[in-house]
C-alpha cells in the first residue's frame, strides 16, 4: 500500500493540471493512468482554445512536433444533397475585437493529443508529481461514508485523504462513488473521426495557413483538422446518443463518410497523397445544464468526468484544465483544514459554477437547440443569398454593376425568414447572458445611491 497526500485518476489535460497545481503546492501527489503513455487512447488530434495560454502560464512554453496554430479558418457552405460541391466559401483570420491577446493571434493550437498530453505530464512531473502508467484504477477505497484512495487492476492500494477523478466520459471513479450510474442517452454526443497520415510536405503547400476546415450545409457538416504531417475529417457534433437511436443509425459515422466524399476533401487526399490511418468513435459529455453532482467525502470529479465540456461545440480541453486546477487548489485547503468532507469540498462545484466554465452553461437549452437547427435550410438559404447579394447584386460581372445594386433589396426582403431565424435565438441568449450583468449594474447603482445623494447634497448645501 502506498500513501499520498493527493490521487489523481486519469493522465488526460485535466489529470496532469491538477496534479501540477497540488504538486507545485507541495502535496505528495500520484497520477494514475491506464495508458502506455499518457494520450495514448485519445481522439487523434484537436484544437486548443487561446484561453489555455491566458488562464495557463505555462501554456507559452507549449513546443510540441505537431504544434500548428491556426491563423486562417475556412468554412464551406455545401450545396443541397447529392451535391459535394462548394456553394460559397468563407475564409477568416481571428477576430480583430478579441479581449486578450492570444485569441487575436491564433483560433486554437492544433497538435496531435498523445504530443500534448506527454507534455502536460512532463510539467506535473517535473513539479514533484508521480505518474504510474500503465495502472488502471478498478475501484474505490473506503472507510465509513468517505474514499480514501483507490485500488487498482491488480488489487495494488493507493490510499490518500482526497482523490481527484480525471478519469474521462466514462468515468468508472464516478460510478463507482456512486455519484451517477452512467450518463443519460441524451447527456453525450457521439463523435466519429477518420485519420489520414498524409505528405508534410504536401500538407503545408496545398493548405498554407489554413489547417482547419468547416463544413456546413442542408443536413450535414463536420470539419477537417490538419496536423504537420495529416489531418482528420470529422463528423459534426450535433447530435446526441438518443438522437442516433431514433434515428436507427450511426449519424455521426455517417457524417464523417459523407464527408470524405466532398470535392475539397478529395482534392485534398489527392494532393497530399493522403492514407486512412485510423477510424475512431467517441462518446463526449453533451450536458445542457452545469453538473452538481461532482463532489463526495474525500473526491472531486474534474473535465471529462464532470460533464463540463461546454454545451454548445463541445470543446472540453480548456475545461478539463480548469477544473482540474480548481479542484487541486480545493484540495490544497483541505488539506491545511484537515477536512476532507464533502461539506468542504463542495466549495469546488461552488466555485466552477460561477467561473467562466459554469458560466458557459448558461442559455444552454436554447444554444443547443439553435445548434440542432444550424445545418437547416434555413441556415443554407441565408449563406446562398449572401452570396447571391455579392455575385448577383454589387459585384456581378454578367450585367451592369447598377441592375446588379437593384437587386439587393428584393434579396434581402427573401432573407427576412432567415434572419427571423436568427433573430428567435439570439435575443433568448442575449437576455439571459445580460440578466446577470444587469442585476450586477442595478446593485452596482444602489450601492452607489448613497454616496452620489450625499455628494448632491453637499454641492447643494455650499450654494
Ligand atoms: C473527436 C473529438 C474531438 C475533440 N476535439 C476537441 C478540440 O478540438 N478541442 C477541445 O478542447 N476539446 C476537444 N474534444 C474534447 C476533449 O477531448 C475532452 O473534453 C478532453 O479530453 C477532456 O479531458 P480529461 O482530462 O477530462 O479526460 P481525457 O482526456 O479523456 O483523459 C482521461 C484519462 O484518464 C485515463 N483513464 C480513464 N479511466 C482510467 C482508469 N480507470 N484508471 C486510470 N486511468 C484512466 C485515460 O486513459 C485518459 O488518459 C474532443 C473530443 C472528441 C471525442
Amino acid at each position: 500500500m502506498k500513501s499520498y497526500d493527493l490521487i489523481v485518476v486519469g493522465g488526460g489535460p485535466g489529470g496532469s493540471a491538477a496534479a501540477k497545481e497540488a504538486a507545485d503546492s507541495g502535496l505528495k501527489t500520484v497520477i494514475l493512468e491506464r495508458g502506455h503513455f499518457c494520450g495514448e487512447k485519445n481522439s487523434s488530434g484537436f484544437g486548443l482554445s487561446p484561453k489555455a495560454a491566458r488562464d495557463f502560464d505555462y501554456i507559452k512554453d507549449l513546443d510540441v512536433p505537431s504544434l500548428w496554430p491556426t491563423k486562417f479558418g475556412a468554412m464551406h457552405i455545401i450545396k443541397p444533397k447529392p451535391s459535394n460541391e462548394d456553394r460559397m466559401l468563407w475564409g477568416f483570420t481571428p477576430p480583430r475585437r478579441a479581449g486578450y491577446p492570444q485569441a487575436s493571434e491564433y483560433m486554437v493550437q492544433m497538435m496531435y493529443r498523445p504530443d500534448f498530453d506527454q507534455w502536460m505530464s512532463g510539467k506535473a512531473r517535473k513539479a514533484g508529481a508521480e505518474l504510474k502508467l500503465t495502472t488502471l484504477a478498478t475501484d474505490v477505497i473506503r472507510e465509513g461514508e468517505n474514499i480514501v484512495g483507490v485500488v487498482d487492476g491488480k488489487g495494488r492500494e493507493y490510499r490518500a485523504p482526497v482523490v481527484i477523478a480525471a478519469d474521462g466520459a466514462h468515468s468508472l471513479i464516478a460510478r463507482k462513488a456512486g455519484l451517477r450510474k452512467r450518463w443519460d442517452k441524451d447527456q453525450v454526443t457521439v463523435l466519429a473521426t477518420l485519420d489520414y497520415k498524409a505528405d508534410p510536405r504536401r500538407v503545408q503547400e496545398y493548405l498554407g495557413d489554413t489547417n482547419v476546415h468547416i463544413f456546413m450545409g442542408p443536413d450535414r457538416g463536420g470539419y477537417v483538422c490538419a496536423f504537420r504531417d495529416g489531418f482528420h475529417i470529422g463528423s459534426r457534433p450535433a447530435k446526441t446518443l438518443q438522437s442516433e437511436i431514433d434515428a436507427g443509425k450511426n449519424l455521426s459515422t455517417r457524417s464523417a463518410m459523407e464527408n470524405v466524399q466532398l470535392d475539397f476533401i478529395q482534392k485534398l487526399i489527392r494532393a497530399t497523397r493522403a492514407k486512412p490511418a485510423e477510424f475512431q468513435l467517441h462518446f463526449l459529455p453533451w450536458l445542457k445544464s452545469f453538473n452538481e453532482r461532482i463532489y463526495a467525502n474525500g473526491l472531486m470529479l474534474t473535465g471529462d468526468a464532470a460533464g463540463v465540456p461546454e454545451p454548445f461545440m463541445a470543446e472540453g480541453v480548456w475545461q478539463a484544465m480548469y477544473s482540474s486546477r480548481l479542484a487541486a487548489q480545493v484540495a490544497v485547503r483541505a488539506h491545511k483544514e484537515k477536512n476532507f468532507s464533502s461539506d468542504f469540498l463542495k466549495q469546488y462545484m461552488e466555485e466552477l459554477k460561477v467561473s467562466p466554465v459554469g458560466v458557459d452553461f448558461t442559455s444552454g437549452p436554447i444554444l443547443r437547440d439553435f445548434f440542432e437547427q444550424w445545418t437547416s435550410d434555413t441556415f443554407y438559404q441565408m449563406f446562398d443569398n449572401l452570396a447571391d447579394i455579392m455575385f448577383y447584386g454589387m459585384l456581378t460581372m454578367a450585367e451592369p454593376h447598377a441592375e446588379g445594386m437593384l437587386r439587393v433589396p428584393g434579396i434581402l426582403l427573401e432573407m427576412l425568414p432567415q434572419i427571423a431565424f436568427l433573430t428567435r435565438y439570439y435575443f433568448p441568449i442575449a437576455e439571459e447572458a445580460a440578466r446577470g450583468k444587469v442585476t450586477n449594474f442595478i446593485n452596482g447603482m444602489k450601492t452607489m445611491a448613497p454616496m452620489l445623494q450625499g455628494m448632491m447634497n453637499q454641492n447643494s448645501g455650499g450654494n
